[in-house]
C-alpha cells in the first residue's frame, strides 16, 4: 500500500543524512572524504548531491532505523537490510563506501548507489529493485537536470555518476546518467519528453561506442535528435574533465559533439584507406546504408551531394543505390 512507500522512502531520505553527516562531521568518514576530495569532489558538490559514507559496519545502519521506530519486515523491503538466508540474522547491505542517493523524478531518494573505495568489487553496489526503485525508469540527477533540460531543449547523457557530477560541475547542468545499465525504452521516454536533442557522452572504448549506437536507435526512435561527444580512448568524461580541464571539456567535447551520421561516417572510416578503390566502396556502401534509415529526404541529399563530391561518384548513381537498399529493406 501506499504507506508502505511513504516510510520506506522516509528510511532512505534518514540515511541519506545520516550518510552525508558521517561523510563530513567523523573520523570514520575522514579516510572517505579525503578520497573524494582528492578525486577533486568539492565541498560544494558533495552538498548538492548530497554524497555520503556508510560505515564500515554490519549493523549501524540496521541499529540506527530500528531507534528510529521502524520494523524489520519494512527495513527489509527496503533491500538496505537483508535477512541472512543461513541464520536469520539481519545485516546492512551497504558497508564502508561512498554512499550515491538515487532519486526520482520528484527529488525523493529511492535508492543508493555506493561506491567502494579503491579497487574493492563490485565497484558500485546498487539499492535491490524495490517498490520504489525501478532502475531502467530512473536516470541520475534527473531531477536537478530536468528544468535545465527542458529550457536548452537538450540533454547530454553519461555511463556514470562520477562523469554526471564532474560535468555539472563544468556548469553543464542538463547532464544525467544511467544506473549502470544500458537505456531502457522507459529512459528514452523521460528524455524524449522533456528536450529534443540527446548528446551522448559514454566513454569511447568499444563497449562505450556500442552502447552509444544501441541507445542512439531508441533515441532516435523516440524521435529525438541525437548527437556523439567524443573522448580521447581510455578516458572518460570525469577523467577528461580532471585532465583538461572545464572550459576545454565544454568547447572540445560537448561543444564539438557530431550528429549522428557524422559520427558514424567518421566511424566507418577507421581502419580503411579510402585511396583503395575496395576499401572506398565499402565505406559509400556503409554510408548509403545508414543514410537510408534517415527519416528525411533532405538530409540523405544533402549526405549524397557531400559523397558525391567527395568521391567523385554520380549522384544519380548514389540514389539509385539508395532506393535499391530500400527495395531489400522492405
Ligand atoms: P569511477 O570514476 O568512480 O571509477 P565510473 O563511473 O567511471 O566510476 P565505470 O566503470 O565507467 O565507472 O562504470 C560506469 C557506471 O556503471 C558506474 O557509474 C555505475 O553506475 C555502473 N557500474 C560500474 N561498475 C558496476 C558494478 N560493478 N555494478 C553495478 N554497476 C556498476
Ligand atoms: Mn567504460
Ligand atoms: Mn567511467
Ligand atoms: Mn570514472
Amino acid at each position: 500500500n501506499n504507506s508502505e512507500a511513504e516510510k520506506m522512502i522516509k528510511v532512505h531520505e534518514l540515511l541519506k543524512k545520516m550518510y552525508h553527516h558521517l561523510l563530513l562531521n567523523t573520523k570514520e568518514g575522514q579516510n572517505a572524504l579525503n578520497y573524494l576530495l582528492h578525486r577533486g569532489f568539492t565541498k560544494e558538490l558533495i552538498d548538492q548531491f548530497e554524497i555520503g559514507y556508510a560505515l564500515d559496519s554490519w549493523d549501524f545502519s540496521l541499529k540506527y532505523l530500528l531507534k528510529k521506530g521502524f520494523e524489520l519486515p519494512l527495513l527489509e523491503k527496503t533491500g538496505l537490510i537483508i535477512r541472512s538466508e543461513s541464520n536469520g540474522s539481519f545485516f546492512d547491505r551497504f558497508r564502508n563506501r561512498i554512499m550515491f542517493p538515487v532519486k526520482d523524478a520528484q527529488g525523493r531518494t529511492v535508492a543508493f548507489s555506493g561506491r567502494s573505495l579503491g579497487n574493492k568489487q563490485p565497484k558500485y553496489l546498487n539499492s535491490p529493485e524495490t517498490k520504489i526503485f525501478n532502475k531502467g525508469r530512473i536516470l541520475y540527477n534527473f531531477h536537478q537536470a530536468r528544468p535545465f533540460i527542458r529550457r536548452k531543449q537538450e540533454a547530454v547523457l553519461f555511463e556514470g555518476f562520477a562523469d554526471v557530477i564532474s560535468s555539472v560541475h563544468a556548469g553543464i547542468e542538463h547532464s544525467v546518467a544511467t544506473m549502470g545499465t544500458a537505456l531502457t525504452e522507459e529512459q528514452v521516454k523521460l528524455l524524449a519528453r522533456s528536450g529534443g536533442t540527446v548528446v551522448i557522452c559514454y566513454d569511447s572504448d568499444s563497449a562505450g561506442i556500442e552502447a552509444a549506437f544501441r541507445a542512439s536507435k531508441l533515441l532516435v526512435e523516440a524521435g529525438c535528435n541525437v548527437r556523439i561527444a567524443k573522448m580521447p580512448e581510455g578516458l572518460d568524461p570525469d577523467d577528461y574533465i580532471r585532465t583538461y580541464g572545464k572550459e576545454k571539456f565544454k568547447n572540445d567535447v560537448i561543444g564539438a559533439s557530431l550528429s549522428l551520421m557524422a559520427f558514424k561516417m567518421e566511424y566507418f572510416r577507421k581502419g580503411k584507406n579510402l585511396q583503395d578503390e575496395g576499401d572506398r566502396a565499402r565505406y559509400i556502401q556503409e554510408v548509403l546504408n545508414e543514410l537510408s534509415s534517415l527519416p528525411s529526404g533532405i538530409e540523405q541529399e544533402l549526405y549524397i551531394t557531400q559523397l558525391s563530391e567527395e568521391f567523385s561518384v554520380l549522384k544519380e548513381t548514389l540514389m539509385a543505390e539508395l532506393r535499391n537498399i530500400n527495395k531489400r529493406k522492405r
